[in-house]
């Protein structure tokens, strides 16, 4: 069977180093083992996205020299390559948990989510674990909600521990808050990430999932999903995210280490790859090489922290050359 990869962005802003490192990993994943790689834009959120971003993360990855088997500008057999496109896949996923009665409706207003958020436990991916509120209310407690307000529905999550394997960050196993129910089609109508990313990876064959740390606690909720709707899991290997000096995690507001200002700075895109090799300890020292060259090289992450850290050296040597 032929391995299929990916890289999902949500094209909300501009791509920094610490998601070149992902769709770089998760390239050289795919072209070190004779796979294919796809390129999905992940865009269900219409508030968050913009078309523009969609253009420039894939002129940005193709300056990289990351290129993709199927997506959108290219087009593949799984067409469309844009989660924006895709809702009627999703609509047909939601129907099929609500016809195995997986569904409720959640009533609770955003204050009331609030008041859990502020408690200490959930997920750092999704924000508090909900306790489940809505799913005891009784047929009479629902019509009378219902008059009110338009529900969101939740996924009930199984009573079982879940365990999978992920090749960075070793074996799981997931209880407690990690199993609270989540939300898959939110009042406004719109289907969540989770349900979105399970029902794409599914159909797109995707059999490798590599992408950053901070997707890790939404991996068990998938693989709910995954065994809800009677689909195949792929393997999950999670990289670690990259923090600047002082442990801040990069984002996308670090406009200094942008692909964008790397570029118009002049910086070769090799220079970048061999400083992103050389951070995940893939090669000794920081060299400027192709993403082409990289692919022998490529293999587990190596941090003793679970972060990788972008040293000012690093950075100097990047930026200054
Ligand atoms: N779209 C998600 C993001 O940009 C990634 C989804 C995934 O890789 O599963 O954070």
């Amino acid at each position: 069977m032929t391995r299929r990869g990916r890289f999902a962005p949500t094209p909300s802003g501009l791509l920094h180093i610490g998601n070149a490192f992902t769709a770089l990993a998760a390239w050289l994943q795919m072209r070190q083992a004779g796979g294919e790689f796809v390129l999905r834009i992940e865009d269900i959120d219409k508030a968050r996205s913009r078309p523009a971003y969609a253009e420039q993360l894939q002129d940005d990855l193709l300056w990289l020299g990351i290129d993709w088997d199927e997506g959108p500008r290219g087009g593949g057999p799984c067409a469309p390559y844009e989660q924006s496109r895709r809702e009627s896949l999703y609509e047909e996923a939601f129907e099929q948990l609500q016809q195995a009665g997986r569904l409720y409706p959640c009533y609770c207003s955003r204050s009331e989510l609030a008041a859990i958020g502020s408690a200490p436990h959930g997920l750092a991916s999704e924000g508090a674990a909900y306790p489940g509120l809505c799913r005891s209310l009784s047929p009479a407690e629902r019509q009378a909600r219902a008059a009110k307000k338009t529900p969101a529905l939740r996924f009930i999550m199984p009573p079982h521990e879940l365990r999978f394997y992920d090749a960075v960050a070793g074996p799981q196993t997931c209880a407690g808050e990690a199993l609270s129910d989540f939300v898959v089609k939110r009042a406004d109508g719109m289907f969540s990430y989770q349900l979105a990313v399970t029902v794409d990876d599914a159909a797109m064959g995707i059999t490798d999932v590599l992408r950053g740390a901070d997707l890790l606690d939404s991996t068990p909720r998938q693989l709910a999903l995954y065994e809800a709707l009677g689909l195949r899991a792929p393997d999950f290997a999670h990289v670690p995210l990259l923090v600047d000096a002082s442990g801040r995690r990069l984002s996308k507001r670090d406009s200094a280490l942008t692909l964008a200002a790397l570029r118009s700075a002049q910086v070769p895109p090799e220079r970048l790859l061999g400083a992103l090799a050389h951070l995940a300890g893939w090669i000794d020292r920081p060299e400027p090489l192709t993403a082409r060259e990289l692919i022998p090289f490529f293999g587990p992450v190596r941090t003793a922290s679970g972060r990788l850290t972008v040293s000012e050296q690093l950075r100097h040597w990047l930026t200054e050359g």
